[in-house]
């Protein structure tokens, strides 16, 4: 049975509790019209690659999250992109790293309807949301689709630095080409999203959106000299091939050897 949030009656010493309980409030999501079904799909493939990591944080994404918060402190207009299964999977964890690190929360669908728009901006708002962008598409991401394109010119339009988890391939490229600091969360390591970042974070976005708000509190008094170096001590092209030869030597690669 599952509640509205898509809170599970799995006991807790289930070795996969974690997963499972991931997986419930997607469906959740599905079922409270907040998830497309393609999400589901979304999903599965996310759950094969967490399993391979072995449902853990890389010491190269926990890296990466760091980056991410120093990215967010320091920007001038910084965005979180919220899609459908992020909206199922931690609205909350995403209103609280908005708050840490002075974001922007802007619904981005790959799917659009003005229905899910409307429900994922009322979810969010539920769990404590002020502002929610995304509703009003005045701005176009160049070159794509028309629907795909859509977002606020006075949110994602005008950001400096974007957060978005799973987005997929032609937006994140599309992204990326428009000169932001892209930010993706992605259990792909050879994902197009992932390749496109500035800064890829290989990680369960249940685990990563807590993490980067931890380290965004860690840092929140730090000057602009430390957060530069937070960045510059972080290699996106080393974390994408540390993530993926932990995938293939099973999960034990902790420190990247
Ligand atoms: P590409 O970037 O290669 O074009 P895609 O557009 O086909 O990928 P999708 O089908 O949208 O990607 O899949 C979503 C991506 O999000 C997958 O790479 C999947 O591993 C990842 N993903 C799914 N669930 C999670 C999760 N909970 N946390 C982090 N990543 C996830």
């Amino acid at each position: 049975m599952t509640d509205a949030d898509g809170d599970v009656d799995i006991p807790e010493s289930h070795p996969r509790y974690e997963s499972l309980l991931t997986r419930h409030r997607i469906e959740a999501g599905v079922e409270a019209g907040i998830t497309s079904r393609q999400g589901l799909v979304a999903q599965g493939r996310g759950e094969a690659f967490d399993y391979l990591l072995g449902e853990r944080t890389l010491p190269s994404a926990d890296a990466a999250e760091r980056a991410a918060a120093a990215h967010l402190l320091l920007a001038d207009h910084p965005v979180l992109s919220v899609n459908g299964n992020v909206a199922a999977l931690v609205p909350g964890e995403v209103v609280d790293l908005a708050e840490a690190t002075g974001s922007d929360i802007e619904v981005n669908l790959f799917n659009r309807t003005d229905e899910r728009m409307e429900r994922i901006a009322d979810h969010l708002r539920e769990h404590g949301a002020g502002e929610v962008k995304g509703l009003t598409a005045d701005g176009t991401i160049p070159g794509l689709d028309h629907e795909r394109a859509k977002v606020d010119a006075d949110g994602i339009g005008d950001a400096d630095v974007v957060l978005v988890p799973l987005e997929d391939g032609d937006r994140a490229e599309a992204l990326g080409e428009l000169g932001k600091v892209e930010i993706v969360i992605d259990l792909n390591p050879m994902s197009r999203s992932a390749r496109a970042a500035d800064v890829p974070i290989v990680d369960n976005v249940v685990r990563a959106v807590p993490a980067i708000t931890d380290h965004a509190r860690d840092l929140a008094d730090a000057d602009r000299g430390r957060l530069e170096s937070v960045l510059a001590a972080f290699d996106a092209d080393e974390a994408l091939s540390v993530a993926e030869r932990a995938i293939r030597e099973g999960g034990d690669d902790e420190n990247g050897t």
